[in-house]
């Protein structure tokens, strides 16, 4: 098992609850953690972090409990663990009688299963004893007597994938990675569905690679030189950084980042930092609204993350009907603006701008600018009236289409005005 290092990175981190500088540095990105071939004998074993799956086959956990979402059907991969049971004389498949068979909360492509890329989610636990961080795989050996069909977990007892360690302890409940991996299957398929992208890239070929972790510093974010998640579920006790909206909100920036606009690291102060974080929440929120089916777009959820943890102490509340709640602006320069010289400056912040925007086009509503009677009156409709369905899905492709089609690095608020309504337009509906 190889240990973990923390060193000092300038990097600015995409992180939706906390900025830090402080980084654990990967050396082994783009390795896959649970790499999957047939077994044959006398193929020499590949060297991996964590073992082979041999002979996978996807399997549907049902009802599956996760953090914040209730029992959910998950795809994972069940395989054959140990070599030295093989048998030639025998089919080598999982849940056959001659085989032991695990399970590891991993997924691969799979168009027909609604699964748009490919998935692995892996363990980053800080040692009880000490303040190294480890890598450990998500998987289980199923026990024999268990129905399989009824089996949910838990899907952390192996340290390896191909040996059983009883004493090994994963600090880590698989209910976190169960909620992670859930979140990112569902994800690969709105977007697929609304926006016809698959996954991160477009084309779904790029592992979402999700390092689930109760490191000391909280990690939470996008790596965009690394190209991984991390979901901390430690930063704030008790609320785990594994809801809906938060997957949605991670993947969103790993979206942007694979796209035209690319690397928008660097560009923190700017007004794209802004929009790149409004942008993801919401892509992120509308995600989660999407999947709850006592909410979709009929009765939507205005505020991202509101299930991690009560305001004030959830630093993700963010309530897209009303930013000044949260000392932020609704209106681009107006009260709560701030630049980035100023103390208490957060792209997050400004975004909310954005965010606001999207929620007006979906309400029918009056009021002041900025709710200063001196600047002069509004009136909102829903983009298509009578319709909460329609008009939500317009104003998303909307959104997406200029962000990720229109929108040119560098690009502020008043580019982005102009941008939304060429795509508007270009989507088959007039401005006027
Ligand atoms: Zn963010």
């Amino acid at each position: 098992m190889k240990v973990w290092y923390t060193r000092f990175t300038k990097r600015i981190l995409l992180l939706i609850f906390f900025w830090i500088g402080n980084w654990i540095h990967y050396s082994a990105f783009g390795q896959s953690f649970y790499p999957q071939q047939q077994y044959q004998p006398g193929q020499p074993a590949s060297v991996t972090t964590f073992g082979t799956l041999y002979n996978p086959v996807p399997i549907l956990i049902h009802s599956a409990a996760t953090y914040y979402h209730g029992p959910q059907d998950v795809w994972a991969t069940a395989y054959l663990p140990f070599e030295s049971e093989y048998d030639a004389s025998k089919t080598a498949i999982p849940f056959s009688q001659d085989y032991t068979t695990a399970i590891a909360l991993t997924s691969a492509k799979n168009d027909a299963l609604g699964l748009y890329a490919p998935i692995e989610v892996i363990a980053l636990a800080k040692s009880p004893n000490t303040n190294l961080m480890n890598r450990y795989p998500f998987a289980s050996v199923v026990p024999n007597n268990v129905n399989q069909a009824t089996y949910t977990g838990p899907f952390n007892t192996l340290k390896d994938l191909n040996q059983n360690d009883p004493s090994f302890n994963n600090p880590l409940a698989s209910e976190y990675a169960i909620s992670v991996l859930e979140a990112a299957q569902k994800y690969t398929k709105f977007t697929h569905d609304f926006f016809g992208h698959n996954g991160i890239d477009k084309q779904g070929d790029i592992v979402i690679l999700a390092n689930v972790n109760n490191s000391p510093d909280a990690l939470t974010g996008f790596d965009t030189e690394e190209k991984a998640f991390y979901f901390s579920v430690s930063a704030l006790p008790g609320y785990p950084h594994v809801e809906r909206s938060t997957i949605g909100h991670e993947l969103t920036h790993a979206l942007l980042n694979f796209g035209n606009l690319g690397n928008l690291d660097y560009l923190e102060g700017t007004e794209i930092a802004s929009l790149n974080e409004s942008f993801a929440d919401i892509i992120g929120l509308s995600f989660e609204n999407w999947v709850d089916p006592n909410k979709k777009f009929v009765n939507p959820n205005w505020i991202i993350a509101n299930l991690s943890g009560p305001f004030p102490v959830n630093k993700a509340y963010r309530p897209f009907d009303n930013p000044k709640f949260r000392n932020s602006p609704n209106t681009y320069k107006g009260t709560y603006w701030k630049l980035s010289s100023e103390p208490g400056y957060r792209p997050h912040n400004n975004g909310m701008v954005m965010s606001h925007w999207f929620y007006l086009l979906n309400v029918a509503k009056s009021g002041y600018i900025d709710d200063d009677p001196a600047r002069g009156s509004y009136i909102t409709a829903p983009l298509i009236p009578g319709d909460k369905t329609a008009t939500y899905t317009l104003a998303l492709k909307i959104i997406f289409k200029a962000m990720t089609e229109k929108l040119a690095y560098l690009d502020g608020f008043p580019e982005m005005r102009i941008k939304t309504l060429e795509a508007a337009v270009e989507l088959g509906n007039p401005v006027g």
